[in-house]
């Protein structure tokens, strides 16, 4: 097992689907509270760890909002994200496209300003002082109106230059992606990638609407995809990378227990998948984890890891040079 995982942390990866307020472990969300005087529904941070037993999306998302609400200055930003970029460091993830949810945080009239200097802050310590990768994704929550997804837009045009795509996470059923074709339009037009959530807890057919009407070049999770056969033919065909994340999966009940994960199935059929986190404390785990776990309950191989990586770094935005050196370290096969 350590021989497995000490192999995975030594393969150069890119993580492309993580929520950095998703990264807000319980003892800094308890000190964090105590920092503002925020009021929570916990004691302590075993409270919090015990209310992490969720019944789909929608229980896990009250939950991370209610946590988001401890997020108040800059340093809090600062903080959130170094650690998290701390943990790649030691992870082996060479690279990390991290989402984040401006609406969160302007909801509660906390500026673009104050969480972006933190977040711009921490990349560039982690950049300078051990040459970590990162770029950002600005999310739109899919159960607010169109029009606050372009008010969050228009608010993001004096950081654009800290920004690299557009995304769409939160509550998915009920709200299809054509919810926001007109908004992802317009942010295209600005030169931003797209990427967005579909066929998580929503039908394959949001996947399928995802790429038709929001244009975008990855899906983030996209596992039910497994229902629609002329949709895996299309996914094949088009390499689109799926960004998977199985400990979240499990969590939230989209898959009964690990062993009913079909990422191996996935890989096998020629998708093109990737592992991620997601939102490592409420969901069991970092990066490591996910993996780990797919080792012990599915028997995923090194050989599957290292696809796997070489993946991940062929779907990331990072520039030509670093993928081609990267893609070149991974092509060294299994020991
Ligand atoms: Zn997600």
């Amino acid at each position: 097992m350590n021989g497995f995982l000490d192999y995975v942390r030594s393969l150069p990866k890119a993580e492309l689907h993580l929520h950095i307020e998703g990264t807000l472990e319980p003892a800094m969300l308890m000190n964090l509270a105590e920092k503002h005087q925020v009021n929570l529904p916990y004691l302590t941070a075993a409270d919090v760890e015990r209310a992490y037993n969720f019944e789909d999306l929608q229980s896990f998302l009250d939950l991370y909002y209610l946590g988001a609400s401890v997020l108040i200055d800059e340093d809090d930003f600062y903080s959130l994200m170094i650690r998290y970029l701390e943990r790649c460091r030691d992870e082996g993830i060479v690279h990390t496209e991290m989402m984040f949810d401006p609406q969160t945080h302007t909801e509660r009239g906390i500026d673009f300003s104050v969480f972006m200097s933190g977040f711009g802050r921490a990349m560039e310590d982690a950049k300078r002082q051990w040459g970590q990768s990162s770029l950002l994704i600005m999310c739109f929550l899919r159960h607010l109106p169109e029009e606050s997804a372009f008010e969050t837009l228009k608010a993001a045009e004096p950081f654009k230059s800290q920004i690299s795509s557009v995304g769409l996470d939160s509550s998915e059923l009920g709200h299809p992606p054509e919810k926001f074709e007109r908004v992802y339009a317009a942010a295209g037009q600005q030169g931003y990638r797209l990427v967005a959530h579909a066929g998580e807890e929503g039908p394959p057919t949001y996947i399928v609407e995802a790429l038709d009407r929001l244009k975008v070049e990855r899906i983030d999770h996209g596992v039910r995809c497994m229902e629609d056969a002329e949709l895996v033919g299309r996914l094949v065909k088009a390499q689109i990378p799926l960004t998977v994340c199985p400990l979240s999966n499990v969590r939230l009940c989209v898959f009964g227990t690990m062993a009913d994960h079909p990422i191996r199935h996935m890989l096998k059929r020629g998708l093109n998948v990737t592992v991620n986190s997601d939102d490592p404390p409420y969901f069991g785990g970092y990066l490591l984890d996910n993996f780990q776990a797919l080792h012990r309950e599915l028997g995923l191989t090194m050989e599957d890891a290292r696809q796997l990586a070489i993946n991940s770094i062929r779907s990331s935005f990072i520039d030509e040079a670093s993928s081609a050196a990267w893609l070149d370290q991974l092509s060294v096969p299994t020991p």
